[in-house]
């Protein structure tokens, strides 16, 4: 059985006498295994980290940018490749892969750009002969730990910036779909990354406590699940690192009752079934508002009798299959119990049957859901899309608002000031008028708040560098030595 490696210091690396399998979900086979790293062999790649560093952060800018150009070019023209690669361990289809890979170059675009993102400020004269200037310099070594929704997106939206500012980087990508995060180093070795910059560790909690427990770990990016995120923060907080770990969600799209009915359909199909619902920024549930509920949900419905649920690799199939057996399982139970608590089943993912032994399960639309009801309490991260019915707008934001998860919102309609006060008003990081899913682009930072975000920087973008750099602040005086004097007081300026 092939085996994935870690890969440290610039090499393959198979150690580790723990193993997990990967599985290709749509056959429902195990057709890889990866190594698990040991606490020793994390500490091995930490030390590869930090002895890579010195060298790193004294390499141009201009040299710095380069390996960045050039990885742009490497991604653009092997996405087919990595994108079979994502399609045979997370499922998802391959056109939805070669989108997250798109979205991924985003953030390396925005790392190319990193003289511009770590230039300073300067202030001439502040005091006589006096001036002042303030540099970002790296961290050091950064630990970046990753789900397994988006292999080659989620990882970019750290390392390339982490990597552009200066720092070195211990990734630990999720043990379910390991082999991107592998190619990815790869690709950064062949755009002239140096060996030691980027390391990539396998495994599960033993190799992420090591990470966040190793002085050597300046920095901690996650993301993942919020009871995970939680206790990521708080272990690497208590240890002194920098810290910022996002986490689950349960996103709100509200339909006022002026939308265009047909393209809110569109968007609430696209945006709950789209990688089977597997995407943090997947619409889980639908607020209807006043006496639009009844016509979106028929017309929800009647789109639902198109797609095709079966292998990713299929260039026809809409949808793919879930992660894993035990996660499809669970699906299918909350699909049982919001049944069985009164909502009503419009669509019962359960009864699509594919053929083989995938981790498959169909749509599910479920209507007359209720705030109780563990299907709109619990994130499913699964293809289960619910509507809550709200009389009012005043209603519908303070379900949006109670809801333990902000991470993105979105409205539909046509009326301007309403949308605005929608933004006003939504306790969500991320929010789109109609827009079902707004991922901002790189040029912006990602994060949402409340259960959503554990820290206080958000992800990619400007944000990043904030969090990857530590500011100095230089002041400086040139002045003729004659006029030198004793003076114990406090500095002051003049
Ligand atoms: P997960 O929390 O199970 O795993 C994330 C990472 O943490 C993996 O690398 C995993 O190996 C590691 N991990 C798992 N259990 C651990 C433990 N007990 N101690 C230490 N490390 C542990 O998440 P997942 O199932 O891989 O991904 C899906 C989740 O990620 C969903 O909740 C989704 O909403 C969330 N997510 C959030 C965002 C965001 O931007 N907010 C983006 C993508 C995914």
């Amino acid at each position: 059985m092939e085996l994935i490696p870690h890969f440290i210091a610039g090499a393959e690396n198979p150690s580790g006498e723990r193993r997990g399998p990967v599985f290709n979900p749509a056959t429902g086979e195990q057709h890889r295994e990866v190594a698990f790293a040991s606490t020793a062999l994390v500490n091995e790649a930490i030390a590869a980290a930090a002895a890579a560093l010195p060298a790193w952060r004294a390499t141009s800018l201009t040299k710095r940018a380069d390996v960045f150009f050039n990885l742009r070019t490497l991604l653009k023209s092997r996405t087919t490749e990595l994108s079979a690669i994502v399609t045979s361990e997370h499922g998802k289809v391959l056109s939805d892969a070669a989108g997250e890979v798109a979205r991924g170059l985003e953030n390396v675009e925005f790392a190319a750009g990193l003289m511009h993102l770590l230039k300073g400020e300067r202030d001439e004269q502040v005091s006589t002969n006096i001036d002042v200037h303030s540099i970002k310099q790296p961290v050091g070594v950064v630990g970046a730990i990753t789900p397994f929704n988006f292999p080659v997106m989620v990882p970019l939206w750290m390392i390339a910036s982490a990597i552009a500012c200066g720092n070195t980087v211990v990734l630990k990508p999720s043990e379910k779909d390991p082999s991107a995060a592998v190619f990815l180093a790869k690709l950064f070795q062949e755009a002239g990354l140096p060996d030691g910059v980027l390391n990539v560790v396998h495994g599960d909690k033993e190799a992420v406590d090591a990470i966040l427990d190793n002085p050597t770990v300046k920095a901690v990016s996650f993301v993942g699940s919020t009871p995970i995120a939680r206790s990521i923060y708080q272990r690497a907080a208590a240890n002194g690192k920098r810290v910022q770990a996002l986490g689950g969600a349960k996103n709100h799209m509200m339909v006022l009752p002026d939308a265009d009915l047909g393209a809110a359909a569109d968007a609430a199909v696209s945006a709950a079934y789209g990688s089977a619902g597997e995407r943090c920024m997947a619409v889980s549930v639908v607020v209807a508002v006043g006496d639009i509920a009844d016509d979106l949900v028929g017309a929800i419905k009647e789109r639902l009798g198109g797609l095709k649920i079966g292998a990713g690799t299929e260039s026809d199939t809409d949808m793919g299959p879930l992660i894993t057996r035990e996660h499809r399982d669970k699906v299918a139970g909350y699909v049982a119990g919001a049944a069985a608590e009164g909502a009503v089943v419009i669509a019962d993912g359960r009864e699509t049957l594919v053929d083989g032994d995938g981790f498959f399960i169909g749509v599910t639309l479920l209507d007359h859901v209720l705030p109780h009801m563990d299907v709109y309490k619990d994130e499913i991260f699964g293809p289960v899309l619910s509507v809550v019915r709200a009389e009012t707008y005043d209603q519908a934001i303070e379900l949006i608002n109670s809801n333990q998860f902000g991470n993105g919102a979105a409205i539909f309609t046509r009326d301007g000031g309403a949308a605005r006060t929608f933004e006003f008003d939504v306790e969500a990081g991320m929010v789109g008028v109609n827009v079902p899913v707004p991922v901002p682009v790189g040029a912006f930072s990602f994060g949402g708040w409340k259960d959503s975000l554990f820290g206080d920087a958000h992800i990619y973008g400007p944000e990043s560098v904030h969090f990857y750099t530590r500011s100095k602040v230089v002041t400086t005086r040139w002045a003729d030595p004659s006029t030198s004097r004793i003076d114990l007081g406090f500095p002051s300026n003049s």
